[in-house]
Protein backbone atom coordinates (compact mmCIF):
# COMPACT_ATOMS: atom_id res chain seq x y z
CA UNK A 1 0.00 0.00 0.00
CA UNK A 2 1.45 3.39 -0.67
CA UNK A 3 1.68 6.13 1.76
CA UNK A 4 -1.06 8.18 0.28
CA UNK A 5 -3.10 4.70 0.98
CA UNK A 6 -2.32 4.20 3.72
CA UNK A 7 -2.75 7.97 5.35
CA UNK A 8 -6.25 8.16 3.40
CA UNK A 9 -7.10 4.91 5.28
CA UNK A 10 -6.24 6.17 8.52
CA UNK A 11 -8.01 9.30 8.20
CA UNK A 12 -11.61 8.29 6.99
CA UNK A 13 -11.56 4.38 8.62
CA UNK A 14 -9.41 3.97 11.94
CA UNK A 15 -9.92 7.56 12.85
CA UNK A 16 -13.08 7.92 11.26
CA UNK A 17 -13.50 11.24 10.37
CA UNK A 18 -16.54 12.46 8.38
CA UNK A 19 -16.35 12.59 4.45
CA UNK A 20 -14.88 15.66 2.92
CA UNK A 21 -18.79 16.31 1.32
CA UNK A 22 -19.95 15.86 5.04
CA UNK A 23 -17.73 18.23 6.91
CA UNK A 24 -18.20 20.76 4.08
CA UNK A 25 -22.08 19.84 3.57
CA UNK A 26 -23.04 23.33 5.46
CA UNK A 27 -20.94 25.21 3.29
CA UNK A 28 -22.26 23.19 0.49
CA UNK A 29 -25.23 23.87 0.51
CA UNK A 30 -25.51 27.94 1.25
CA UNK A 31 -23.50 28.10 -1.82
CA UNK A 32 -26.07 25.73 -3.96
CA UNK A 33 -28.67 27.90 -2.38
CA UNK A 34 -27.23 31.29 -3.80
CA UNK A 35 -26.62 29.84 -6.97
CA UNK A 36 -30.55 29.01 -7.31
CA UNK A 37 -31.00 32.51 -6.48
CA UNK A 38 -28.74 33.84 -9.84
CA UNK A 39 -26.19 34.68 -6.74
CA UNK A 40 -22.58 32.61 -8.80
CA UNK A 41 -19.51 33.62 -9.39
CA UNK A 42 -20.09 32.26 -13.16
CA UNK A 43 -19.41 35.80 -14.56
CA UNK A 44 -16.63 37.60 -12.21
CA UNK A 45 -12.63 37.23 -12.89
CA UNK A 46 -12.04 35.53 -9.49
CA UNK A 47 -11.02 38.12 -7.56
CA UNK A 48 -10.74 36.35 -4.49
CA UNK A 49 -8.84 33.54 -5.79
CA UNK A 50 -6.15 35.79 -6.87
CA UNK A 51 -3.31 38.07 -5.57
CA UNK A 52 -5.52 40.90 -5.46
CA UNK A 53 -7.64 39.42 -2.72
CA UNK A 54 -6.72 35.86 -1.87
CA UNK A 55 -4.17 35.62 1.51
CA UNK A 56 -5.91 32.12 2.29
CA UNK A 57 -4.32 29.68 4.78
CA UNK A 58 -5.49 26.13 5.23
CA UNK A 59 -4.62 22.78 8.00
CA UNK A 60 -3.12 19.91 7.03
CA UNK A 61 -6.35 17.96 6.38
CA UNK A 62 -6.92 20.70 4.20
CA UNK A 63 -4.07 20.47 2.24
CA UNK A 64 -4.21 16.37 2.31
CA UNK A 65 -7.65 16.81 0.68
CA UNK A 66 -6.71 18.87 -1.91
CA UNK A 67 -4.43 16.26 -2.74
CA UNK A 68 -7.42 14.08 -3.11
CA UNK A 69 -8.74 16.27 -5.83
CA UNK A 70 -5.57 16.29 -7.44
CA UNK A 71 -5.15 12.57 -7.83
CA UNK A 72 -1.36 12.38 -7.84
CA UNK A 73 0.61 10.34 -9.84
CA UNK A 74 4.00 9.55 -11.00
CA UNK A 75 2.96 11.28 -13.95
CA UNK A 76 1.66 14.41 -12.77
CA UNK A 77 3.80 14.67 -9.76
CA UNK A 78 6.43 16.52 -11.21
CA UNK A 79 4.54 18.86 -13.02
CA UNK A 80 2.62 19.57 -9.89
CA UNK A 81 5.66 20.33 -7.56
CA UNK A 82 7.33 22.65 -10.21
CA UNK A 83 4.07 24.70 -9.89
CA UNK A 84 3.83 25.08 -6.06
CA UNK A 85 7.18 25.81 -6.32
CA UNK A 86 7.41 28.85 -8.97
CA UNK A 87 3.74 29.78 -7.02
CA UNK A 88 5.28 30.05 -4.21
CA UNK A 89 8.47 31.22 -5.28
CA UNK A 90 6.55 34.18 -7.48
CA UNK A 91 4.58 35.77 -4.04
CA UNK A 92 7.87 35.18 -2.57
CA UNK A 93 5.79 33.11 0.23
CA UNK A 94 9.03 31.61 1.17
CA UNK A 95 10.33 35.43 2.75
CA UNK A 96 8.33 35.40 6.13
CA UNK A 97 7.66 39.20 7.83
CA UNK A 98 7.49 39.50 11.14
CA UNK A 99 5.39 42.39 12.33
CA UNK A 100 7.22 43.25 15.36
CA UNK A 101 7.21 41.71 19.18
CA UNK A 102 3.76 43.70 19.97
CA UNK A 103 1.84 41.78 17.73
CA UNK A 104 3.91 38.72 17.38
CA UNK A 105 2.68 37.66 13.87
CA UNK A 106 3.35 37.34 10.54
CA UNK A 107 2.77 39.53 7.47
CA UNK A 108 -0.24 37.80 5.74
CA UNK A 109 0.99 37.76 2.02
CA UNK A 110 -1.83 38.08 -1.14
CA UNK A 111 -1.01 35.49 -4.21
CA UNK A 112 -3.10 33.90 -6.57
CA UNK A 113 -4.14 30.27 -5.94
CA UNK A 114 -1.62 28.09 -7.94
CA UNK A 115 -5.03 25.55 -8.60
CA UNK A 116 -7.22 28.66 -10.26
CA UNK A 117 -7.18 28.79 -13.86
CA UNK A 118 -8.45 32.43 -15.39
CA UNK A 119 -11.82 32.33 -17.72
CA UNK A 120 -14.38 29.83 -17.40
CA UNK A 121 -12.80 26.98 -15.63
CA UNK A 122 -11.81 28.91 -12.31
CA UNK A 123 -10.72 26.28 -9.31
CA UNK A 124 -9.90 23.42 -10.29
CA UNK A 125 -10.30 21.70 -7.09
CA UNK A 126 -13.21 20.01 -6.88
CA UNK A 127 -16.24 21.45 -4.55
CA UNK A 128 -16.44 18.54 -1.65
CA UNK A 129 -12.27 18.83 -1.45
CA UNK A 130 -11.99 22.52 -0.91
CA UNK A 131 -10.47 24.76 1.72
CA UNK A 132 -13.60 25.73 3.95
CA UNK A 133 -12.62 29.29 3.96
CA UNK A 134 -13.08 29.17 -0.11
CA UNK A 135 -16.22 27.82 0.15
CA UNK A 136 -17.29 29.94 2.80
CA UNK A 137 -16.45 33.04 0.53
CA UNK A 138 -19.41 33.54 -1.89
CA UNK A 139 -21.23 37.12 -3.56
CA UNK A 140 -24.55 38.17 -1.70
CA UNK A 141 -25.89 40.07 -4.32
CA UNK A 142 -26.69 39.12 -8.28
CA UNK A 143 -23.94 40.09 -10.76
CA UNK A 144 -21.56 41.11 -8.07
CA UNK A 145 -18.17 39.63 -9.50
CA UNK A 146 -16.19 40.49 -6.61
CA UNK A 147 -17.68 43.91 -5.50
CA UNK A 148 -19.34 42.80 -2.31
CA UNK A 149 -17.96 39.29 -1.55
CA UNK A 150 -17.38 37.86 2.18
CA UNK A 151 -17.29 35.19 4.16
CA UNK A 152 -20.09 34.10 5.86
CA UNK A 153 -18.18 33.93 9.45
CA UNK A 154 -21.09 32.45 11.51
CA UNK A 155 -21.75 29.53 8.82
CA UNK A 156 -18.01 29.07 8.85
CA UNK A 157 -17.80 28.83 12.98
CA UNK A 158 -21.23 26.62 13.22
CA UNK A 159 -19.50 23.92 11.39
CA UNK A 160 -16.21 24.13 12.53
CA UNK A 161 -17.85 23.64 16.03
CA UNK A 162 -19.62 20.60 14.15
CA UNK A 163 -16.43 18.97 13.41
CA UNK A 164 -13.22 20.27 15.59
CA UNK A 165 -12.97 16.74 17.49
CA UNK A 166 -12.49 15.36 14.07
CA UNK A 167 -10.78 17.68 12.47
CA UNK A 168 -8.08 18.29 15.27
CA UNK A 169 -7.59 14.50 15.79
CA UNK A 170 -6.77 14.62 11.88
CA UNK A 171 -4.68 17.52 11.85
CA UNK A 172 -2.67 15.92 14.90
CA UNK A 173 -2.41 12.95 13.13
CA UNK A 174 -0.87 14.28 10.23
CA UNK A 175 1.18 16.49 12.23
CA UNK A 176 2.94 13.26 13.82
CA UNK A 177 2.83 10.94 10.96
CA UNK A 178 4.46 13.49 8.58
CA UNK A 179 6.39 15.26 11.30
CA UNK A 180 4.72 18.53 10.20
CA UNK A 181 5.62 21.95 12.53
CA UNK A 182 3.01 23.91 10.97
CA UNK A 183 -0.79 24.49 12.12
CA UNK A 184 -1.45 26.55 9.11
CA UNK A 185 0.11 27.60 5.66
CA UNK A 186 -0.38 29.45 2.37
CA UNK A 187 -1.85 26.78 -0.33
CA UNK A 188 0.79 26.09 -2.21
CA UNK A 189 3.23 25.37 0.91
CA UNK A 190 0.90 23.45 2.61
CA UNK A 191 0.13 21.28 -0.57
CA UNK A 192 4.32 21.20 -1.31
CA UNK A 193 5.11 20.82 2.37
CA UNK A 194 2.80 17.32 1.97
CA UNK A 195 3.61 16.12 -1.20
CA UNK A 196 7.06 16.48 0.07
CA UNK A 197 6.58 14.08 3.28
CA UNK A 198 3.88 11.53 1.42
CA UNK A 199 5.16 11.17 -2.20
S1 LIG B 1 -8.61 26.45 -3.83
FE1 LIG B 1 -9.93 27.17 -5.47
S2 LIG B 1 -11.36 28.59 -4.51
FE2 LIG B 1 -9.65 28.33 -3.10
S3 LIG B 1 -8.22 30.00 -3.56
FE3 LIG B 1 -7.60 28.19 -4.79
S4 LIG B 1 -8.62 28.45 -6.76
FE4 LIG B 1 -9.65 29.80 -5.31
S1 LIG C 1 -16.64 34.91 -4.44
FE1 LIG C 1 -16.83 36.93 -5.38
S2 LIG C 1 -14.72 37.49 -5.94
FE2 LIG C 1 -14.76 35.28 -5.59
S3 LIG C 1 -15.10 34.38 -7.64
FE3 LIG C 1 -17.11 34.61 -6.61
S4 LIG C 1 -17.92 36.58 -7.33
FE4 LIG C 1 -15.70 36.58 -7.75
Amino acid sequence: MTKFNQIHNSLYQKINIHSPRERRKLLIDEMEGLTTKKIHCFNCAGTCCTFSANSMQITPIEAFEILISLEVTDSNLEDLKSVLRKNILNYRLNHEIFLGKKINSLLRKTYTCPFFVAGSKGCTIKKELKPYGCLGFNPRIENDNGGQCHSNTELLETRENIEIKNEENANEYLKRELQLDWVKLEIPKAVLALIDKIF
